[in-house]
């Protein structure tokens, strides 16, 4: 019998639909291209309740008559006002501009929406991203050591993620799943992690169900790092009562500092006390090509268990991270077999038995093609370029008398204050660099981020744009300090010995 109706069907991508598709597609670039040959700064300064409101009366139940008001509405909703990570004065956030064979493979990816839970899903898929997953492992390391290779029983292994929050989660599920192998209970479990660590640990102890109190922050020095002194200190005192250490999550690259933990002697501590060694990478993953600066990872390779972050320092689109672990043993906690998808004797790889997806996202792809078009070592030296700019950045402007900075950068992050000639409580400098920040997005020219230092309210530049200079970031410096005079002008000066 014929079916009383058919919807028209051009909307589907189909062969019978190239025409469609290709012409949606081109219109589309259009409008991009033309949209990026008119972009003038990172931002236009839209705020909150304006940009609200012009969603808030879309009628999501009457679609537009034609694609060029589509492209015009979502243009009037986001894009004019899109924050444009290619754009140098663009230093807020741990955001990169984006490489061109990246967003190549995201057409690709898109359109052909492969997913690699299953092989009989993604075939070819499954390999380039496990190639992708062999080549990060080496990159660190992994199954390199004489034991390992005399042994031959370590198989480095791992998986694409939504991001560093996802990777450092299921790393901490792997650990604890350790836990579980030996019978400790929940509420005797613990982790540690340098208070400058990211928040994604807390978060993932939540989710875990080990609570706020699961994680034992451990002092920093003078450069950030974690001080391993402090750390064994704080295992020794968690064991005395009884504690039982769960995972130490190292940082590879902070989120406000760059800093990187000293690795060696936290792998010492690590394996003293035969705890899950976790190396956080969201950041300073891009290290692993870098031609100059490998070395400042040293010790990586004596993880259990490592994220990277290509969506930060590989210069790819959203979403692109993994978590590598040193051998495919350590991820049988996330192995569910389920009859319809990857029952217990399946012939076939089946990647969904090492993530904590299902359906997921070809990310693969995007890193496959920028390391088949570019190599890695043009990435590293990428890489290399933003933290030497940082530096530079530092040089010239440490001396300058009304910016004070908290430190050298260790990577390509600088944390500062304005800090006018009259001398103002601290409530009130918080409050002229807030101001300044908010004054900066207000006027579209550039953009910086803030953070708190031991109560403190600084400004922070995060540079992972290997087109900026050190002109345009200095100009950045140079709105900030204009801004904090014209604004510091009408403050009512309070004298406080500081
Ligand atoms: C960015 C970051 C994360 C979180 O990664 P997402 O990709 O944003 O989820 C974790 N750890 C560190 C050190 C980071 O800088």
């Amino acid at each position: 019998m014929p079916r009383p109706h058919r919807p028209p069907l051009q909307h589907v991508f189909h062969p019978a639909n190239a025409d469609h598709y290709e012409a949606t597609l081109t219109a589309g670039l259009q409008h991009l291209l033309g949209h990026l040959g008119r972009v003038t700064g990172p931002v236009r300064g839209t705020g909150p309740d304006e940009a609200a409101a012009r969603v808030a009366a879309v009628d999501l139940d009457r679609p537009l008559g034609d694609l060029d008001q589509v492209l015009e509405e979502m243009s009037h909703l986001w894009l004019d006002d899109a924050v444009w990570f290619h754009e140098p004065t663009y230093a807020a956030h741990l955001n990169c501009p984006v490489v061109v064979p990246a967003l190549l493979a995201e057409l690709f990816v898109a359109s052909v929406n492969s997913s690699l839970d299953t092989f009989d899903q993604s075939v070819g898929a499954t390999f380039v991203e496990r190639r992708l997953i062999e080549w990060t492992a080496e990159r660190i390391g992994f199954g390199a050591s004489a034991d390992v290779l005399a042994s031959g029983e370590e198989h480095p292994d791992g998986i694409f993620t939504s991001g560093g929050t996802q990777s450092n989660l299921q790393a901490l599920l792997l650990a604890r799943g350790r836990m579980e192998q030996e019978q400790v209970s929940a509420e005797r479990l613990r982790i540690f992690a340098s208070a400058d660590g990211h928040f994604s640990v807390q978060k993932a102890a939540r989710l875990l169900g080990l609570g706020d109190i699961a994680v034992v922050s451990v002092p920093v020095d003078a450069g950030h790092r974690m001080d391993p002194a402090a750390l064994e200190r704080s295992l020794a005192a968690s064991t005395a009562l009884g504690l039982v250490p769960m995972a130490i999550v190292a940082t590879a690259g902070t989120t406000d500092f760059g800093a990187i933990d000293p690795l060696p002697a936290i792998a010492d501590l690590a394996r003293a006390y035969d705890t899950w060694l976790h190396v956080d990478a969201a950041y300073g993953g891009g290290l692993l090509v870098s031609p100059t600066r490998r070395g400042l990872l040293d010790g990586i390779d004596r993880a259990d268990s490592v994220t990277v972050d290509y969506h930060k320092t590989f210069f790819q689109p959203v979403s692109s991270s993994a978590l590598i672990v040193r051998d495919s043993s350590l991820l049988a906690p996330v192995t569910w077999h389920a009859d319809y998808l990857n029952p217990r004797d399946a012939q076939t790889p089946n990647q969904v038995d090492k993530s904590i997806q299902t359906t997921r996202r070809f990310d693969a792809l995007k890193l496959w093609l920028t390391l088949r078009t570019m190599g890695p070592d043009l990435i590293g030296e990428y890489v290399d370029n933003v933290i030497e700019l940082a530096a530079e950045v530092h040089v010239r402007a440490v001396d300058l008398p009304d910016l004070e900075f908290v430190t050298a950068p260790s990577l390509s992050t600088l944390v500062f204050r304005y800090l006018p000639a009259a001398t103002l409580d601290e409530q009130t400098l918080a409050r002229l660099n807030n101001d300044i920040r908010s004054a900066l997005y207000a006027s579209g020219a550039a953009m910086v981020a803030a953070t708190r230092v031991e109560g403190r309210q600084y400004l922070k530049l995060t540079l992972l744009n290997p087109m900026a200079t050190a002109a345009d970031i200095l100009g950045v410096l140079d709105l900030v300090r204009d801004h904090g005079a014209r604004i510091a002008a009408d403050l009512p000066q309070v004298e406080v010995v500081r």
